[in-house]
């Protein structure tokens, strides 16, 4: 039997590239390199593509990288916010190093949902642009108008640290997402934009009283790209099932997040869990959400994934404990791609 490509709700790449070297170290993506994602590994992986972060990260780096040492129960503090000039200039590297990549054949940027098929039946990986966390987004929205054109279209308003638009959650574990305010009035503007756009908006990283202002003020599909259940892991990062049902509801979709530190019921960050936690998770969000509203949200490139995963030249044995737990053909071609596409579709128009 052939297997389905994975298409994915999220990876880091474009940070990992900038870092070393930006425009000077895409052989690390085209010949292949350190870390999770590059061509090689996708080709013997089975990835087909996925949402591309463009990540702005904090001087402080009080980010994930503090996570791989502590211990649970843990609550880092958020890093404070970040200028919207810092911001823009780091956000168009990364966007240069998405482009360049496509001018080297090394992926094709998806503008409409029907390309992605089309690309992965090319034997190419289809990128989503992405943009994790609005920092780099104009009040007037001058510049959500120039990176649309670029090729743009989804937008998470905050990753966990404040922006202009809304509050996320910090990095806590055992935790909930109810935490802070809502959306800003920019933000309720923001979400209005984006959906008269067609670009999608992110609730991956949003607070809940954020989560139900998308939800109060926004036309589309309520989605997380990389997101898992809090019943199952009680991370502030997760979803409870009272979000879950409302992403239902919209007909939305939730993508499985790899990060150990996000499946664990101990929340600890630990290579060493087995894919049966990440089947847990797969079960728990079909039992809510319906097989056709999930799918993968890996976070490669970006956390510490499942030792028997590794990298995505590890793809082939998630599909094959999907298999043997029982998941038949039609059910793994959803949850690898088709429910991602089914979801753009709608959330972008045709
Ligand atoms: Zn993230």
């Amino acid at each position: 039997m052939k297997q389905p490509l994975i298409f994915d709700g999220h990876n880091d790449l474009l940070l990992k590239v900038q870092r070393a070297g930006g425009l000077s170290a895409l052989s690390d993506y085209m010949e292949g390199g350190p870390g999770h994602l590059d061509l090689p590994k996708a080709k013997a992986g089975g990835f087909g593509g996925g949402f591309f972060a463009i990540y702005v990260p904090s001087a402080s780096n009080a980010d994930v990288d503090d996570l791989e040492v502590r211990d649970p129960p843990y609550d880092l503090p958020l890093p404070d916010a970040i200028g919207w000039e810092d911001a823009m200039t780091v956000a168009m590297s990364q966007f240069a190093v998405l482009l360049r990549l496509e001018e080297q054949g090394g992926l094709k940027i998806a503008r409409t949902a029907r390309e992605i098929p089309e690309i992965m039946a090319q034997c190419k990986v289809a990128a989503i642009a992405h943009m994790e966390g609005a920092e780099a987004i104009d009040p007037d929205f001058e510049t959500l108008e120039v990176l649309y054109a670029a090729g743009l279209r989804s937008l998470g308003p905050v990753w966990s640290r404040p922006t202009i638009y809304g509050h996320g959650v910090p990095f806590r574990f055992p935790s909930d997402g109810d935490i802070g305010p809502g959306l800003t009035d920019h933000g309720v503007r923001l979400v209005r934009r984006c959906d008269e756009m067609g670009v999608m908006i992110d609730l991956s990283h949003l607070n809940e009283a954020g989560f139900w202002d998308v939800a109060r003020h926004s036309t589309k599909p309520l989605v997380a790209t990389h997101s898992n259940a809090h019943a199952l892991s009680a991370s502030a990062r997760n979803l409870t099932d009272k979000q879950l049902d409302a992403i239902a509801e919209t007909d939305g979709m939730v993508g499985l997040n790899f990060a150990t530190a996000f499946l664990r019921e101990d929340g600890r960050m630990d290579a060493d869990t087995p894919l049966d936690t990440m089947l847990r998770h797969l079960d728990h969000l079909m039992s809510r959400l319906g097989e056709d509203r999930v799918g993968f949200g890996s976070d490669f490139d970006g956390a510490m994934v499942p030792a028997e995963i590794g990298d995505v030249s590890g793809l082939p044995a998630l599909r094959k404990a999907m298999m043997d737990h029982g998941y038949d053909a039609a059910l793994l071609e959803k949850l690898c791609h088709r429910n991602w596409v089914r979801v753009l579709e709608a959330s972008w128009g045709h």
